[in-house]
């Protein structure tokens, strides 16, 4: 698994950590790991707040880059976890494609 942090601010992945900060090499963006994990609540389709290990189920096909199919709507995903602040604001991990990132205006809590 990757453990690529995207930078909140331009989305670049060419971030490195130092001491317990986050810097960005594109923007020079600093920011701490985490920090916004209260502030910036993650909510589905329907603005119900999810959770980490929360169960959640996409709403719409969505293409995926590099497999030759979508993930189909009606897809039920477990354990998914937050990542405040990217733009795909969700990890998880879906049966035939396996780890993925997803917006949660996509899904809705299962
Ligand atoms: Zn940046």
């Amino acid at each position: 698994m990757s453990d690529t942090v995207l930078c909140p601010k331009c989305q670049s992945e060419f971030t490195y950590e130092q001491d317990d900060m986050m810097v960005c090499s594109q923007c020079f963006n600093e920011w701490k790991p985490g920090e916004t994990a209260d502030e910036d609540k993650i909510l589905d389709a329907h603005g119900h707040e999810l959770q980490n290990g929360d169960s959640v189920v996409v709403i719409k096909d969505l293409p995926v880059r590099g497999a030759p199919k979508p993930v189909k709507a009606g897809t039920k995903v477990k354990n998914i976890r937050l990542r405040p602040g990217n733009d795909h604001n969700i990890d998880c991990k879906i049966d035939g494609f396996g780890s993925m990132a997803l917006k949660s205006e996509f899904v809705k809590k299962a």
